[in-house]
C-alpha cells in the first residue's frame, strides 16, 4: 500500500505539470505569433502616415505656391471671388483691382485685356482661403468666405457705445465696454443683469450732457442702450453682440413714461457691425422728455423700461 501511494503521489505530479506546460508553450506561441503581427502592422501604420505626411506637405506647399500665382499684386490678397484677369504674360489681378482693359500689367507692364483665367478660378474655388481678420486662424472655402467674415470675431467693429470712437474686435469687445471703455457704465456700475425680460432703469438727467451707454446681460446675451441727444430731439437705440442675422432673433421694447404722456417702441436690437448705432431706434423731442423727468430728492431723473423677448 504504501509503495503504491508513493508510486501515485510521484505520478500525480509528473502528469499534471506536463499537460499544463504544454498549453503554457502552445500559448506563449501563439503570443509570439500575436506579437510578432502587430509589430508589423505597428511598422506598416507607422509607414502610412509617414507617407500620408509626406503628401500633407507636398499638399501644403503646392496650395502655397499656388496662392502666391493667383495673388493680386495691387491689394496683395487672394481673390474670394472670380473672375481673376490675367496679362498675356500670366499675372493675375483680382477683378477690384483691375483698372480697365486699356491699362498695363503692374507686374510687367505689358498691355491688360479682358483675358481672365479659368485657371486661376479653379484654384480660388479649391483651395481654403484664410481669413483676413488679424489673429484668425480659420481657413474656409470660397463659397464660405463671405458668411466667415460677416460672423468672424476677430472683425473689427465700432464700440457699441456710440460716443466712443474706438473700433475693438468683436472677440475683445466685452472686455473693452465693461473695463475701459470711459463713454460705459459698465466701467464703473458694472452690467445690469437682466433676471426677467423686464427690467426698469432709471437714468439721472443730466441736462446737457450726454448719459454713458448702459450694458445689459439678459439670457446670457449683451445688450448696449445708447442715448444721444440730437438737436431738439433724444434718441434711444439698443445694440445687441451678435450679427445682424443673430439680432433677428431678439426684440426689445423701451417704453418712457411720464406726466401724462409715453412712448414705447419695439424692434430688433441693432447689430453690433451697425456703423452708426446713435441714428436708429426711438425718437423722443426735448418737449416730450420733459414731461418724462421727476425730480426725486432733488434729482432729475426719468425712468426707461425694457422688454426683452426672443422671436
Ligand atoms: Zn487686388
Ligand atoms: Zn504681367
Ligand atoms: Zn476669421
Ligand atoms: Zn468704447
Amino acid at each position: 500500500m504504501e509503495t503504491r501511494s508513493k508510486k501515485a503521489r510521484l505520478q500525480v505530479p509528473m502528469e499534471r505539470p506536463s499537460t499544463q506546460d504544454y498549453r503554457l508553450v502552445q500559448e506563449a506561441k501563439r503570443r509570439a505569433v500575436a506579437e510578432e503581427k502587430l509589430e508589423e502592422k505597428d511598422a506598416k501604420l507607422a509607414e502610412v502616415e509617414e507617407r500620408l505626411e509626406e503628401q500633407r506637405r507636398q499638399y501644403v506647399r503646392l496650395v502655397g505656391r499656388l496662392e502666391e500665382r493667383v495673388r493680386c499684386p495691387v491689394c496683395l490678397e487672394v481673390p474670394t471671388t472670380a473672375p481673376v484677369y490675367t496679362c498675356p504674360q500670366g499675372h493675375c489681378i483680382c477683378s477690384a483691382c483691375f483698372p480697365s482693359i486699356s491699362s498695363t500689367c503692374p507686374l510687367c507692364r505689358a498691355d491688360m485685356a479682358r483675358s481672365t483665367s479659368l485657371l486661376a478660378a479653379t484654384v480660388l474655388e479649391n483651395i481654403l482661403h484664410e481669413c483676413r481678420f488679424a489673429g484668425c486662424r480659420e481657413r474656409v472655402a470660397m463659397e464660405e468666405v463671405k458668411e466667415h467674415r460677416r460672423a468672424c470675431v476677430h472683425r473689427l467693429v465700432p464700440c457699441p457705445a456710440a460716443r466712443c470712437p474706438k473700433q475693438v474686435t468683436v472677440i475683445n469687445l466685452l472686455n473693452h465696454a465693461v473695463h475701459y471703455c470711459q463713454f460705459n457704465f459698465a466701467r464703473t456700475l458694472d452690467v445690469f443683469e437682466v433676471l426677467s425680460p423686464k427690467m426698469e432703469t432709471t437714468f439721472y438727467d443730466t441736462l446737457g450732457e450726454e448719459t454713458p451707454t448702459a450694458t445689459y446681460r439678459w439670457r446670457g446675451n449683451h445688450f448696449f442702450l445708447n442715448q444721444r441727444k440730437l438737436g431738439r430731439l433724444r434718441s434711444f437705440s439698443m445694440v445687441m453682440l451678435a450679427t445682424a442675422e443673430g439680432c433677428r432673433g431678439f426684440r426689445v421694447t423701451l417704453h418712457l413714461a411720464g406726466a401724462g404722456t409715453s412712448v414705447t417702441h419695439t424692434d430688433h436690437p441693432l447689430a453690433v457691425d451697425a456703423r452708426d448705432a446713435g441714428a436708429a431706434g426711438l425718437l423722443v423731442a426735448e418737449a416730450t422728455m420733459e414731461k418724462m423727468v421727476v425730480q426725486v430728492g432733488g434729482l432729475a431723473n426719468y425712468r426707461v423700461m425694457l422688454k426683452f423677448a426672443e422671436v
